[in-house]
């Protein structure tokens, strides 16, 4: 049903009938193009009667693609306005489909209702993309992977592997809880209001975390602190962490880590290493 999906003409009458002025601070920019959703929705590999969650449902052109897909949609919208529509344009283009709409702020929510999601389908708001992405790998086990659509430097931050130029916090953050691929590139003009920035898919499987006696909490906390200051060695960074630098480098030692590196180089398991060094109770 090539009908199903939000078109240009349809996306700007919509807007335009809810008076919804699209706003820079919570990243909308609504997809008016079919294709790209049902790439994505392929990318995501959404079967028939999956529950998928949905960030930022927006006018519903994402949200169309995955019910269209068969999909039972939970979706997390901060605008009342976009979060009350939805459901009228789903029963208009769709009735029947499985779509339940929770209207918060994805950071706030703590539980979903319905059938726990195995995947994450979006296209991110921008500003919050990181924080949304890690915050709902953490607080949802059942998720197995998640495709979203973010800046194309996020996602080659995200996707990055030691070493890396661009690899920093997301990348080893990420990477405690998933494997993570860039894949897609997206053009802006699927978009409207066309974004000044370019797009791209990244695919997470989620895999099992490190092995160590470290908690996540300990772990993010070194991975930070030896992030904050990208041109210090490890021994530098961390002396505040373990209480003087001579601390830093007896617990870098124990971890095997070379004091001298910087962090920029190592993996999660090493970060997870040196939190294990951490005193008992520290996070
Ligand atoms: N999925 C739609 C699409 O592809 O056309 C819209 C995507 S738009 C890039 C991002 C959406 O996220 C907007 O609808 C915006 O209102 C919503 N949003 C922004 N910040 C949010 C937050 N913290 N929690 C939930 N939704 C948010």
């Amino acid at each position: 049903t090539p009908g199903a999906l939000l078109g240009p003409a349809e996306i700007r009458d919509l807007a335009g009938r809810l008076g919804v002025r699209p706003t820079k601070t919570l990243g909308q920019n609504f997809v008016h193009d079919g294709g790209t959703v049902r790439k994505i929705v392929r990318a995501a590999g959404v079967r028939p009667g999956e529950r998928v969650v949905e960030i930022g449902p927006g006018l519903g052109s994402l949200t169309l693609g995955l019910l269209e897909a068969g999909a039972s949609v939970v979706a997390v919208e901060i605008d009342p306005v976009l979060a009350g529509q939805i459901v009228e344009t789903v029963r208009a283009h769709l009735p029947g489909a499985d779509l339940e709409v929770v209207r918060a702020d994805a950071l706030d929510v703590t539980e979903l209702p319905g059938k726990p999601p195995t995947a994450l389908v979006a296209n991110l708001p921008y500003n919050v993309a990181v924080p949304v992405l890690l915050t709902f790998l953490e607080r949802f086990d059942s998720l197995e992977r998640v495709l979203v659509m973010v800046q194309a430097e996020v996602a080659d931050r995200i996707a990055a592997v030691p070493g890396s130029k661009v690899y920093g916090v997301p990348s080893v953050k990420a990477a405690w809880y998933a494997g993570a691929r860039r894949s897609l590139n997206i053009g802006r003009t699927v978009f409207w209001p066309v974004p000044n920035v370019d797009s791209a898919l990244v695919h997470l499987e989620r895999r099992e975390p490190p092995v160590t006696t470290a908690t996540r909490q300990a772990t993010f906390a070194v991975i930070d602190a030896a992030f904050a200051q990208r041109r210090k060695t490890l021994r530098a960074a961390l002396s505040g962490t373990f209480g003087s630098g001579p601390a830093a480098e007896a617990a870098l030692r124990a971890a095997g880590v070379d004091p001298g590196a910087r962090g920029e180089t190592l993996g999660v398991e090493a970060f997870a290493r040196i939190a294990e060094q951490l005193p008992q109770g520290w996070v």
